[in-house]
């Protein structure tokens, strides 16, 4: 009872930044005392601060409780298919220090590990003061994650990567807690903790796959077994090209960062076919006509995939991550004309499709999220963690 009192008051003092202790006593049920004793033990940790208000009508000025952003760091993480970004913040999603390296992180493990754990800790030493406290290390991956095998990769998606526990591994090299998330997932907890969420939203991450975070009712859906929002195997158009998964025409092989790139390799009289997505963009935002088209083309088959989606979720509004948002109206306004051709729902239900507002490291700060979320539930990590920089 009084650990989960402890950690009621905790979240709550982090989602008002500044609040009374009578408020506080007020909203979550508890005595005054109990309040009072409860916010004393955080001060003494360091995880709140308390300060007088200003003079109030008669009687004593409210003790006011601050959360200490400042108290620990979050390292959060994202391991993609071609890059690994690492990203130390405080409390609040503030970037403390980050580092991005270019990488195939698919085929080369134990290369990947090494260079996870270096960039980890070259980037807690340019953090902070010498012994700045971490709270743990939250890992974005290019995968789902089974419920029943959460340290590992899916082995059907990256098969070099069967039978190795990322999480247990990163543990023993970092001497940190460490947990993993799916990276749309992880981008929908960046959006919901410290961008345009919501409470119904979902976030689109559109790279060398696809993938959707949903955010229901406030909280990450995952479903059964942990792969919800596998949107990149929907199936598109039944007779287009064959994909990994063993279907047709599945929204991941005709949107995905590979499927522009062999749209622009086939662009005749290009002197130099693009070898990146942000290639292609630039090119976009500069007026090429072949990469405006690219773009749009793009941008329809997803809004074929979203028209499904806002007929099964109804979301409030749809946030974009990846490189190929950078194209901005481009992708989005053809992406919108298809959604709205193929869902009455669509125009009635006013969802609102934007672009993220989180830089590139977004997705890494959502994987850092997701540990400063399991810490506010069990408080214990805010007393365990308290190893200095190795
Ligand atoms: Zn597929």
């Amino acid at each position: 009872m009084r650990a989960s009192n402890e950690a009621m008051l905790l979240r709550r003092i982090w989602q008002a930044e500044l609040v009374s202790r009578a408020e506080l006593a007020r909203e979550t049920g508890l005595s005054a005392s109990t309040v009072s004793s409860i916010v004393g033990r955080f001060a003494e940790d360091g995880l709140v601060r308390l300060q007088e208000a200003g003079p109030s009508r008669g009687g004593r000025p409210p003790v006011m409780v601050a959360f200490a952003d400042d108290a620990y760091c979050i390292v959060g993480v994202e391991m993609g298919a071609t890059h690994v970004t690492v990203a130390v913040t405080d409390l609040r999603g503030r970037i403390l220090a980050e580092e991005y390296t270019p990488f195939a992180t698919r085929e080369q493990p134990e290369e990947t590990l090494a260079l996870l754990v270096r960039s980890v800790r070259s980037c807690r030493s340019r953090a902070g003061a010498p012994g700045l406290r971490c709270l743990g290390v939250g890992v974005a991956v290019p995968s789902p994650l089974d419920v029943r095998r959460p340290g590992e990769l899916s082995a059907l998606i990256l098969p070099a990567w069967r039978g190795i526990n990322l999480a247990e591994r990163l543990v023993v090299a970092l001497g940190l807690p460490v947990v993993l998330e799916n990276d749309a997932n992880a981008g929908a907890l960046a959006e919901r903790w410290f961008g345009i969420g919501g409470d119904d939203f979902t976030f689109i991450k559109v790279g060398t796959g696809i993938g959707a975070g949903h955010v229901i009712s406030g909280s990450l859906y995952r479903g059964a077994t942990g792969i919800a929002g596998e949107m990149g195997h929907l199936a598109i158009d039944p007779a287009g090209p064959p994909c990994s998964c063993g279907n047709r025409g599945c929204l991941h092989v005709l949107a995905g960062t590979p499927a522009l790139l062999q749209l622009a390799a086939a662009v005749p009289g290009l002197e130099h076919p693009p070898t990146s997505a942000l290639e292609i963009v630039a090119a976009c935002n500069a007026g090429e006509p072949w990469a405006v088209e690219i773009v749009a083309k793009l941008g329809g088959w997803l809004g074929v995939g979203i028209a499904g989606l806002v007929n099964l979720l109804n979301p409030s509004h749809i946030v974009l991550g990846g490189e190929i948002v950078q194209a901005g109206e481009a992708l989005l306004a053809p992406l919108r004309a298809s959604a709205s051709a193929r869902s009455l729902l669509f125009s009635a239900s006013h969802v609102e499709i934007r672009a993220t507002s989180l830089g590139p490291a977004a997705t890494a700060i959502g994987a850092g999220a997701l540990m400063l979320d399991r810490a506010l539930d069990d408080l214990s990590f805010f007393v365990s963690t308290t190893q200095e920089v190795a």
